[in-house]
């Protein structure tokens, strides 16, 4: 059945190779031109130490809110084409460098469990780099099972997490 209401989902972006910054600019173009959707808002471009792996380049972040008719497995679908568009090579090596990954954290108040789909983002209530521009574009946001923004970024270090000047 056709969904008839929109759903407001965020969106993490980021990036370690091939000019992150641009990467990054580029993708949220792209996010822009989603089908069945609307951007809403995006924060600034924030540099973050990378996970995983420490021998790989510094990575900018940022992340986005989309208002969307796709169901979450279409919107991954989406987003993992534009991924491919970038380049994305999957070497195997979990945290390892990319040039583009984009990330669902949330999808409405839903929580989904599937082969292909954890949301919200299991990474959503730890990482610097999520919750501080979630907090940036929308600190009153509850991430549904998760949280208030604002307080779990109170309670995460920021790890030397940057706002890059326009
Ligand atoms: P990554 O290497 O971080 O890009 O992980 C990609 C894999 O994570 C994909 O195969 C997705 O199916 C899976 N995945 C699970 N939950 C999510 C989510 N909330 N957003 C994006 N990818 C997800």
């Amino acid at each position: 059945m056709k969904k008839n209401y929109r759903t407001l989902a965020y969106i993490g972006l980021g990036s370690n190779l091939q000019d992150p910054s641009t990467q990054i600019a580029i993708a949220l173009r792209e996010l822009a031109l989603l089908p069945k959707s609307d951007l809403q808002q995006h924060s600034g471009l924030y540099l973050s130490r990378p996970m995983g792996p420490p021998d790989q380049p510094v990575y900018v972040n940022a992340v986005a809110s989309i208002k969307t008719h796709l169901e979450a497995e279409e919107l991954l679908n989406h987003l993992q084409s534009i991924e491919n568009k970038h380049g994305r090579e999957r070497l195997g090596e979990h945290w390892g460098p990319r040039t583009l990954d984009l990330d669902i954290l949330s999808y409405g108040n839903k929580k989904i469990n599937s082969p292909r789909l954890n949301i919200p983002h299991p990474g959503v209530r730890l990482r610097e780099f999520v919750l501080y521009p979630l907090q940036e574009i929308d600190k009153n946001l509850i991430i549904a099972g998760v949280g208030r923004v604002d307080r779990l970024s109170q309670k995460c270090y920021a790890n030397g997490l940057a706002l890059l000047e326009e």
